[in-house]
């Protein structure tokens, strides 16, 4: 039987892809320069491999010009243009896509830009436009043509006169209604940022007629109004530049422009990537702690790029949850984008990428704290408690990553101290990494359960965090090295002969603890003799895995 192919109700689907596939009406602005841009890249492919033709990056920009009167937005741009067919097959056909099959003939492979692929951006245009006009003419051809549609009916195609090659995008912009805005996109700030937003880094200029004002020539207090063309976007992204040529302001004008913070990084990440999957990006530590940073309104994530054009604003699936604090961007051309180039499924590129960049951010926090020490007590001060709490979620799956970026305040040292500095530091017959808990450091010092271990000239860890301990005890060991709390019933330490309790002492405080066990009853198990105290009369201690501290917090929390 003879095979029958579908056939697709295109005025059903286009109303079905305007209305479903973009969440954010903007985006039409980014997608329709986009394809200028990509128009502009085909003439500069072509001149790669046509001596006939120059190409004199002068010559080549995108305008983008509103017309309030009229209620027109047109995007022109000098690429390549389209003929009558291709206004037909690209324009015409919904999901096909002129700019893939192009990167197909000129096998294009690493490094080119050219961005288009889906074959469905153009009509995001019909989002806020009721008509869309095209006007076009195709480099080297002596004709032009006008394609035109209201969307669901169809469209007109007939010849047209246009001096130059390239095209003219005209939008009739759509009317306000009771539900909906659509003036903004007539309004010349509106249309900057939304450029700025998705398109600062394409990479031939896209031009505005700006209004400004200026003092009238001859007079000090009279202003006259004029009109100046200005190139809206920055063009190079800072991310393609070479690390050499850029300066520790240059990083902290983008932290600023892009908004990621209102301090100022503390330390700023460059990544070149070139190996099993090639990316760019510019990560930011920054130097404060976010205001709501330990709430849930806080939002991880880092800005997405692909090509230069933004596709996510922050993607969470870049960064680990425990290096949610950092700030930046990722752009690479190696993405499997899904057809609204908005959300990505699990990719594997984008979980290699992830990888990479968590590697990345863990060796720089090294080499922080070995070169920088005080900018990385800084930044632990700030973020030291979400690495914590990386360290107890997932069961200590993270603990490679973590346990050497770890600082606790040491008895010794009266400051913060690694791990690898303490147990480095360990005299032979220590067994245990020693920690006290409690409120403050001041309350520690206080604690007659620290007496022995200090005595015995160890070397003590603060933990002041509620956190801490609940972390110690996922790491279990750090350097096969047990942590031991010094409130535990046993503290691994060989008290000296001299001061052993003799059998006979027990016998004499034998009634004297039977007494206090009565009076105490249930707040207690036993009462004992302790070898530990040395000033101190009387302390406390636990069996068991959990400690005071620790049922404190537990009985403290919601059940
Ligand atoms: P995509 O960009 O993913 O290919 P679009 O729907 O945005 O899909 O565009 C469809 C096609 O129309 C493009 O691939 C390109 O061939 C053509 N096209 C769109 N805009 C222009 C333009 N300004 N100049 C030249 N060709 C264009
Ligand atoms: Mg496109």
């Amino acid at each position: 039987m003879a095979k029958k192919q579908f056939k697709a109700e295109s005025k059903r689907l286009l109303e079905m892809m305007i209305n479903s596939i973009y969440t954010q009406r903007e985006i039409f602005l980014r997608e329709l320069i986009s394809n200028a841009s990509d128009a502009i890249d085909k003439i500069y492919y072509k001149a790669l491999s046509d001596d006939q033709l120059v190409f004199d990056k002068d010559n080549y920009y995108i305008k983008v010009k509103p017309d309030k009167a009229n209620r027109t937005l047109t995007i022109s741009d000098t690429g390549i243009g389209m003929t009558k067919e291709e206004l037909e097959n690209n324009l015409g056909v919904i999901a096909k896509s002129g700019s893939l099959a192009f990167k197909k003939e000129n096998e294009l492979k690493d490094g080119h830009n050219i961005i288009g692929q889906f074959g469905v951006g153009f009509y995001s245009a019909f989002m806020v436009a009721e008509v869309v006009t095209v006007i076009s003419k195709a480099l080297g051809s002596d004709e032009a043509y006008k394609w035109e549609s209201r969307g669901a009916d169809g469209y007109t195609i007939e010849p047209c006169e246009k001096a130059t090659a390239g095209t003219d995008i005209i939008l009739k912009i759509k009317e306000n209604t009771e539900e909906d805005q659509y003036d903004e996109y007539l309004e010349e700030y509106r249309l900057r940022s939304i450029i700025k937003k998705y398109s600062d880094f394409i990479r031939y200029p896209i031009k505005m007629d700006v209004k400004g004002q200026r003092p009238k020539e001859g007079s000090d207090n009279e202003f006259e109004e004029y009109v100046e063309e200005q190139t809206i976007n920055s063009m190079v992204p800072i991310w393609r530049k070479n690390k050499n040529e850029l300066t520790p302001e240059d990083y902290e004008n983008f932290y600023t422009e892009k908004r990621y913070g209102f301090d100022k990084p503390l330390k700023h990440i460059h990544i070149s990537a070139d190996g099993a999957v090639v990316y760019n990006a510019i990560l930011f530590i920054p130097e404060n702690t976010p205001f709501d940073y330990y709430t849930k309104e806080y939002e991880k994530g880092l800005e997405l790029y692909s090509n230069d054009v933004l596709i996510m604003n922050k993607c969470p699936d870049l960064l680990p949850d425990y290096f949610s604090f950092v700030k930046g961007m990722v752009d690479s051309e190696d993405l499997s984008l899904n057809i609204s180039r908005e959300i990505l499924q699990h990719d594997r590129q984008l979980s290699l990428i992830a990888k990479n960049i968590k590697n990345k951010i863990k060796s720089q926090l090294q080499s922080l704290l070995k070169d920088e020490r005080e900018k990385y007590e800084k930044f632990y001060k700030a973020f030291g408690r979400q690495l914590k709490f990386g360290v107890y979620s997932d069961f200590g799956a993270n603990k490679e990553v973590l346990q050497d970026l770890l600082m606790f305040y040491s008895s010794k040292e009266k400051k913060l101290v690694t791990l690898d500095e303490y147990v480095s530091r360990m005299p032979e017959d220590q067994k245990y990494i020693y920690y006290a808990s409690g409120e403050s450091i001041e309350r520690i010092e206080k604690l007659p359960q620290t007496e022995l271990v200090a005595d015995k000239g160890y070397e003590i860890l603060y933990f002041t965090d509620d956190i801490d301990e609940f972390a110690v005890k996922m790491l279990m060991t750090y350097k096969e090295k047990e942590f031991k709390s010094v409130s535990s019933g046993d503290l691994g330490i060989e008290p000296d002969a001299s001061e052993n309790t003799s059998d006979a002492e027990e016998g004499e405080t034998k009634d004297l603890f039977e007494y206090m066990k009565n009076i105490l009853k249930d707040k207690v198990k036993h009462v004992k003799a302790s070898k530990r105290l040395k000033t101190h009369p009387v302390c406390l201690s636990t069996e068991g895995e959990l400690t005071i501290e620790m049922e404190k917090i537990l009985k403290a929390m919601p059940s």
